[in-house]
């Protein structure tokens, strides 16, 4: 049976579900989602602090203070960030005062050094000391270089709701709240099979005649790249022993990923197998690359765990795991918006899609110039050449009912790396192509 891109992932998104919470120190929930609403009992700054260093004074003091005629203020003390002045500012008075101090009791103003004669910078030994007298060139208002206490966080406020994902702001909000960790929805450990009497595990002597294992590595990156933890179970020979043990192997997980295998192939006795030990669907996607997927469910000790069978090519193989199980890692880490950006580039090239009416996800490399996106193809697109992907930061849409798109056209691609090729080292686009 031919579905569509949307029915499959629909169905497939229909059997995960959002995974139960746990606590978790700060830095290691990096990417996962809030499972509480977080207040704080307290505010944030705590007190009123200055935002400069300077003198704490009396606004009313600084009345008429000009570069010609400056006001003189007898300077009686000096406080820190993270200490209280004992004192008080009296008339007539300043106390020196360094960013994030708390304002001490009577000022009601910070003059910055840099409208004082004690300029920003100053050598220690040439700064205002305790019972010197400060010049100041400048008038001030009340309030001036105050921040106030609670103006970030207000004691007893709502900070952040809960499906919030925990990017690195989040994080620094949460310690600023003193908390160490956070309730989170667990990271989906996804077990990752690879299949085939063809396979050798890298590290190991190949035969001529064998290839190496690049599922496992292609798709765990990508588990952990999203968040999950890859837990790779090596490779199951085309025996229905052998896999049947490797699959049990994997059903402690949250999800099962096997590729290969499901295609036609007389070795290929992974359908089989499936169909034995739990549900499964065999889908023809009407996507290339990727045609057979097949998708289902094992159940152990009450448990379900889904399981998407990628096709065994590697292009194949990693852009279908974009597709969909991505969208169901992000689904059972509690995820709501997790649709990647599809834009508009122009073709930079003629693109044929008229040999099968599928949906075409080319591997292509898009580059901004002047404000528009123009997108070029990596290369030739087999579905066995894996390094189409290394010089990709996205994917075309072409879709299955357009036979061929002409160069300066307008076409959708989904982003899969935004960074120029910087954060997660993709091609320059003169790298890339043939
Ligand atoms: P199959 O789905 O078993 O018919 O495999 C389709 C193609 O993908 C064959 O050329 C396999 O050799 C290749 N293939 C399958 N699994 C892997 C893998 N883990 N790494 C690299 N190539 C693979
Ligand atoms: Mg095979």
């Amino acid at each position: 049976m031919m579905i569509t891109v949307d029915e499959a992932l629909e169905r497939i998104l229909s059997y995960v579900d959002v995974l139960e919470p746990e606590e978790k120190p700060l830095l290691e929930a990096l990417g996962q989602v809030l499972a509480e609403d977080v207040t704080s009992d307290f505010s944030i700054p705590p007190l009123d602090n200055t935002a400069m260093d300077g003198y704490a004074v009396r606004a009313e003091d600084t009345a008429g203070a000009s570069q010609d005629s400056p006001v003189q203020l007898h300077v009686t003390g000096e406080v820190a960030a993270g200490y209280i002045f004992e004192g008080e500012v009296a008339a007539g008075t300043a106390v020196r005062i360094m960013t994030g101090a708390p304002v001490p009791a009577g000022a009601d103003a910070i003059v910055p050094f840099e409208e004082t004669d004690e300029p920003f910078g100053q050598a220690p030994e040439r700064a205002h000391q305790v019972d010197a007298t400060v010049q100041v060139f400048k008038e001030a208002q009340p309030g001036a270089n105050i921040r106030r206490a609670g103006e970030d966080v207000r004691k007893g406020q709502l900070v952040m709701r809960k499906g919030r994902v925990l990017r690195a702001s989040e994080i620094g909000v949460l310690s600023s709240l003193g908390r160490a960790s956070a309730k989170v929805i667990r990271r989906p450990v996804v077990a990752i099979l690879s299949t085939g009497d063809e396979l050798v595990e890298a590290g190991q002597p190949k035969p001529p005649a064998k290839i190496y294992d690049a599922n496992a590595y292609g798709v765990g990156a990508l588990v952990r790249r999203y968040g999950g933890v890859p837990r790779l179970l090596g490779i199951a020979k085309d025996t229905v022993d052998a896999l049947t043990a490797k699959i049990h192997e994997g059903l402690d997980a949250d999800m099962l990923v096997t590729s290969a295998g499901v295609s036609r192939g007389d070795y290929d006795m992974v359908k089989e197998v499936l169909a034995r030990e739990g549900e499964i669907d065999f889908w023809t996607v009407a996507m290339k690359p990727g045609k057979p997927l097949a998708f289902g469910c094992f159940r152990k000790e009450g448990r379900q765990v889904p399981h998407i069978g990628l096709p065994g090519n590697p292009v194949s193989s990693m852009v279908t795991f974009e597709l969909f199980g991505r969208a169901a890692l992000m689904k059972m880490m509690g995820k709501t918006d997790w649709q990647r950006p599809v834009i508009k580039a122009v073709a930079e090239e003629r693109i044929v899609n008229r040999d099968d009416p599928r949906r075409f996800y080319a591997r292509c490399v898009v580059t901004e110039r002047d404000g528009r996106y123009y997108v070029s193809l990596t290369g030739p697109q087999g579905s066995g050449m894996l390094t189409s992907m290394v010089y990709a930061n996205a994917l075309t849409v072409i879709p299955a009912e357009v036979d061929e798109v002409q160069p300066g056209e307008e076409i959708d691609v989904i982003m899969l790396d935004w960074s120029h090729g910087e954060e997660w080292g993709t091609a320059s686009p003169q790298e890339a192509g043939p």
